[in-house]
């Protein structure tokens, strides 16, 4: 299938390449529009995303999601990444795999995607090492949640699971998921050598806050400014049950989602 830049596309992301490829087989025996990018997805046209997902899903082949194909700019550029893309492969280290289970697109910014990866063990154990080794990060002992941010992503990793919120495209989350992988195996390897840090960091900034805040500045919360409410969540002086529009409105339920995370992660929730 060629792509027709005047159309709408779906990308359609498998968790593995046995899935990928399955899937594939069941999309050229329907003769189905699709194109192939990577052996962990394809692009389907917009109208034909159902019934390609429920031909897929009918054969007891896994999905991890779909999101808009809406690259236009660097289309080529993104296909022949995805192309020579290349699970990390691994083998004795700590952790084997990180299953991609979930992919939709952010909801306050179609152009972005979130996701959620299962580990195939649970790392709660290396999560102060972590807290130890990554600069900046947010670590909750008692939820065992570390938070931190890699420029405008979020992630956070949990025992047996990390969410990411706002990667550019499926091969930024791919990329992200194999560092995240050989940190954790790299870390547990040298944790001889690290310093556990069972420190509760606190280094989330008012501003950080308020860039996931609606920033409508409307004072349903009681204060003249989101940036202000920011401050005082941060203090502990605001609940943030309290920003009306976060929690009312659908276009802010990823941001409401990835603000109770990080006010847990802050013991601020
Ligand atoms: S209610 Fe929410 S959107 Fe309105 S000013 Fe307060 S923080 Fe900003």
């Amino acid at each position: 299938m060629e792509i027709d830049k005047s159309k709408q596309y779906e990308i359609i992301v498998f968790p593995n390449q046995d899935d990928g490829l399955k899937a594939q087989r069941v999309l050229l025996s329907k003769c189905a529009d699709f194109k192939h990018i990577s052996t962990l997805a394809v692009v389907v046209p917009e109208e034909h995303k159902e019934a390609a997902c429920r031909a897929i899903i009918d054969e007891d082949v896994l999905v991890s999601g779909h999101y808009p194909f809406l690259y236009r700019d660097y289309e080529e550029d993104f296909f022949k990444k995805a192309h020579e893309y290349k699970a990390s492969e691994s083998s004795g280290e700590f952790l084997k795999s990180i299953t991609l289970c979930y992919v939709a697109p952010c909801m306050a910014d179609e152009k972005k995607i979130r996701l959620i990866g299962y580990f195939d063990r649970d790392i709660t154990e290396i999560l102060p090492y972590l807290n130890a080794v990554i600069k900046g990060g947010s670590y909750n002992k008692g939820a065992s949640i570390l938070t931190y941010a890699k420029e405008r992503r979020l992630i956070n990793l949990y025992n047996i699971k990390i969410t990411i919120a706002k990667a550019d495209d499926i091969i930024d989350a791919w990329v992200i998921l194999d560092e995240v992988k050989k940190l954790v195996s790299n870390t547990y390897s040298n944790r001889d050598t690290i310093k556990p840090n069972y420190e509760e960091k606190v280094k989330v900034t008012a501003l950080q806050i308020y860039g996931w805040l609606p920033k409508t500045n409307c004072r349903a919360c009681g204060e003249a400014t989101c940036l202000a409410f920011a401050c005082r969540l941060l203090l502990g002086e605001q609940k943030l049950s309290r920003c009306v529009p976060l929690s009312t409105e659908s276009k802010f339920v990823e941001n409401k989602k990835i603000m109770q995370e990080m006010a847990e992660a802050l013991g601020v929730a």
